[in-house]
């Protein structure tokens, strides 16, 4: 499987065994709903655990089991959605519907942001981010991991370019500066571990302003 703009392998693994963080799984289930290829992927990783589990436990199932399986196997599937759809972006992809969705905040020229009432794990939550075309992020790392999936729209960093359904997972180890290279605004779904950390001295003096 191709790593490149994709989620790591630990990442869909960690996916599919439900033990992601849930503001990280959301991210991971926008791309999946984006990529059918890695979707498959996933559903053959979960349909493994299943056999290793059956194989692994011979104790009895609890009487909700079987109800609670089809639930998971409907929602998994996209035949049924139990879940009501919530917020006014019908544009979304389906995982990202089920969400309400807080206003839409100014951060910088070009650059809207609003929150997706997701659950949170301590400090990582979901936000949507919405930037104009030809305009860029301040230049900045990160306190904690930034997952970042791309909705509609296209951009750049110094080194590669994201389109639609593109993941990008970036840390304290990466430096990057998105540039939106699309014609129309770009999208994008990201979890956020903590606050982003701007770079050099103009970043610095605008740090205080930079809460997203
Ligand atoms: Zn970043």
């Amino acid at each position: 499987m191709n790593a490149r703009r994709n989620p790591s392998e630990e990442r869909l693994l960690a996916y599919a065994a439900g033990v992601l963080s849930p503001p990280q799984a959301v991210v991971v289930a926008a791309h999946l709903a984006l990529r059918p290829a890695n979707h498959a992927w996933v559903r053959r990783l979960q349909a493994v655990g299943g056999e290793l589990l059956d194989e692994t436990s011979p104790s009895p199932l609890s009487a909700d089991a079987l109800a609670r399986a089809m639930a998971r196997i409907e929602t998994d599937t996209g035949v049924v959605t139990a879940q009501p759809l919530l917020n006014d972006m019908p544009e979304l992809p389906e995982p990202l519907r089920r969400y309400a969705l807080g206003p839409w905040r100014w951060v910088g020229p070009g650059i809207r942001v609003r929150d997706v009432h997701a659950p949170r794990d301590g400090a990582c939550r979901v936000i949507l981010l919405k930037i104009d075309p030809g305009r860029e992020t301040p230049r900045h790392t990160h306190g904690g991991v930034e997952l970042t999936c791309v909705l509609s729209g296209a951009y750049a960093t110094e080194t590669e370019r994201f389109d639609v359904g593109d993941f990008e997972e970036a840390d304290a180890e990466v430096i990057h500066q998105p540039r939106v290279v699309s014609d129309d605004p770009c999208l994008c779904v990201a979890a956020l571990d903590g606050q982003i950390q701007l770079d050099g001295w103009l970043g610095r003096l605008m740090q205080p302003f930079a809460r997203l």
